[in-house]
């Protein structure tokens, strides 16, 4: 265990209700809460503003070494500055998400930003959440959970997401996007190693409220003797 307490890595497909529930673990737990998609998705921002390719290799991983992030907790959700300026809305839309998909399949990339999160997560007492921090972020953390949900629901939750901030979204045109983010995501962590990580704990999040999913996790961490 680290100087802060263990190291708690939530995994899962996009919609699998990763975000609400790590949040929510790390508040009850007094832990840092580290979205890891929240930093590719500030990439491929950036590299949309810059007028620059997510699909080119070298100017991804020439953007992601200089950018600088600032998560803030903010009444219940999270503020994300991305150069010190404001990306929190911009960073969940459509074209932001498969851009972030995109720059993620490139190893230079992630090397970048997997080391940007270890060092955040060095000392413990951290819930991150993605599609690698089982894995390739911290294979031996105390704790790795694997959040499923079928896919209609998980695209109504981003459906929900996404109005709640004020963008207006197809729910078909939201399932399609979801499969093909899988589809290009199974095959960026399967290159990457083996996906899930074999010892992580599977939880079926399609009949799961909030408030259920973060008790399960949080009954996990117990088990882990904090
Ligand atoms: O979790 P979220 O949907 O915000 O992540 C956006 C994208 O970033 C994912 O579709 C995935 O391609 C990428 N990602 C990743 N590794 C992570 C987190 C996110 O490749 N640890």
């Amino acid at each position: 265990m680290g100087k802060r307490g263990i190291v708690i890595a939530i995994d899962g497909p996009a919609g699998s209700g990763k975000s609400t529930t790590a949040r929510c673990v790390a508040s009850r737990l007094g832990y840092l809460y580290l979205d890891t998609g929240a930093m590719y998705r500030a990439l491929g921002w950036s590299l949309i503003r810059k007028g620059l390719s997510p699909d080119d290799e070298a100017a991804a991983a020439g953007t992601a070494a200089a950018l600088t992030f600032d998560f803030r907790l903010e009444g219940g959700g999270q503020r994300v500055l991305v150069n010190g300026e404001d990306a929190t809305g911009a960073i969940r839309s459509s074209e932001v998400s498969d851009a972030a998909s995109r720059v993620a399949v490139h190893p230079a990339v992630r090397n970048i930003l997997v080391a940007r999160q270890q060092e955040l997560g060095l000392e413990g007492g951290i819930v991150l959440e993605g599609r690698d921090t089982g894995t390739a972020v911290f294979p031996k953390a105390e704790l790795k959970v694997f959040l499923v949900a079928d896919v209609a629901e998980r695209a109504r939750r981003r459906h929900r997401e996404l109005l709640s901030c004020g963008v207006a979204a197809d729910l078909d045109v939201l399932m399609g996007q979801i499969r093909e983010r899988d589809a290009r995501d199974k095959a960026t962590q399967r290159r990457s190693g083996s996906w899930p990580a074999s010892d992580a704990i599977t939880v079926d999040t399609t009949g799961l409220n909030i408030d259920a999913q973060v008790a399960r996790v949080v009954e996990l961490a117990r088990e882990c003797g904090i």
